[in-house]
């Protein structure tokens, strides 16, 4: 069953075209991964999925509804989409564990003490259970990067968007995040990732796609997008990545 559809997608920044017709479908349970050049339009057309982009034609349906339709709440669309970016864009005058309950709280109405052992649950799963107590600041990065995932999680998503989630880490901290994406796509979460981290594409995608110009040029399984892909443009890219 699909969960997100793309029905040729158009967004203009003025008068730049920045997707060009964007037609897809995500199942339920699918890991997608998307890689292209900068510039390409892949973090425009994820921040579509949960309405932190406006576009001007197609539609976006997100289990089944059109996400511009007039019954959505934008604020339940975004408990159901979770987002988590290259800058881990945590408050930094909260705690860790105020930052993970923050939202549950006040925009979920869950009590408190609920919204804490969620939140102490998912500190643990993303392994920082002992740092419930500290500020951003206090962590590394690959550390405040669990914590903006434990947040997300928080709001009980139906799918999960990363953009770029180790672009900004050192390459120390990159397989601690990795792995804590691995074990949300093992857990069945549908996950729209763009990365260029081709081993964790590898490993865990259902699909790679391939965007360049803001178009969709390549989809294919791992094995055979990186094995025999069709396209030059993708040829010249992975030439370039891998
Ligand atoms: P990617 O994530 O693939 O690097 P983006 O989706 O961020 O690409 O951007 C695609 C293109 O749109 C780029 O040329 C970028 O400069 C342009 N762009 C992105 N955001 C804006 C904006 N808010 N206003 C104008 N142009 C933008
Ligand atoms: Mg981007």
């Amino acid at each position: 069953m699909a969960m997100i559809e793309f029905h040729n997608v158009q967004k203009w920044y003025g008068d730049y075209h920045v997707l060009k017709g964007i037609t897809d479908s995500v199942d339920q349970g699918e890991v997608l991964v998307i890689c292209g050049p900068s510039g390409s339009g892949k973090s425009t057309l994820i921040r579509c999925v949960n309405r932190l982009e406006e576009y001007q034609q197609g539609h976006i349906l997100f289990d089944g509804h059109d996400i511009h339709g007039d019954d959505v709440d934008v604020n339940k669309l975004r408990c159901d989409i979770g987002i988590v970016f290259q800058q881990f864009n945590l408050y930094p005058h909260l705690s860790v564990l105020k930052n993970i309950t923050l939202a549950p709280v006040k925009v979920k109405k869950t009590p408190r003490k609920e919204a804490e052992e969620l939140a102490l649950a998912l500190l643990e799963r993303v392994g920082i259970h002992e740092q419930a107590k500290k500020f951003p600041a206090e962590l590394s990065g690959g550390q405040q990067q669990r914590v903006a995932i434990a947040r997300a999680l928080a709001m009980r998503p139906k799918v999960m968007l990363f953009d770029e989630p180790t672009s900004a880490l050192d390459p120390e901290m990159i397989n601690e995040v990795l792995n804590v994406m691995k074990d949300l796509a093992r857990d069945g979460m549908t996950m729209l990732c763009v990365t260029h981290e081709m081993g964790f594409a590898r490993e865990v995608a259902d699909r790679v796609v391939f965007m360049d110009y803001g178009e969709i040029v390549e989809s294919a399984p791992p094995l055979e997008f990186f094995r025999n892909p069709r396209h030059e443009r993708t040829r010249l890219f992975l030439k370039e990545i891998l």
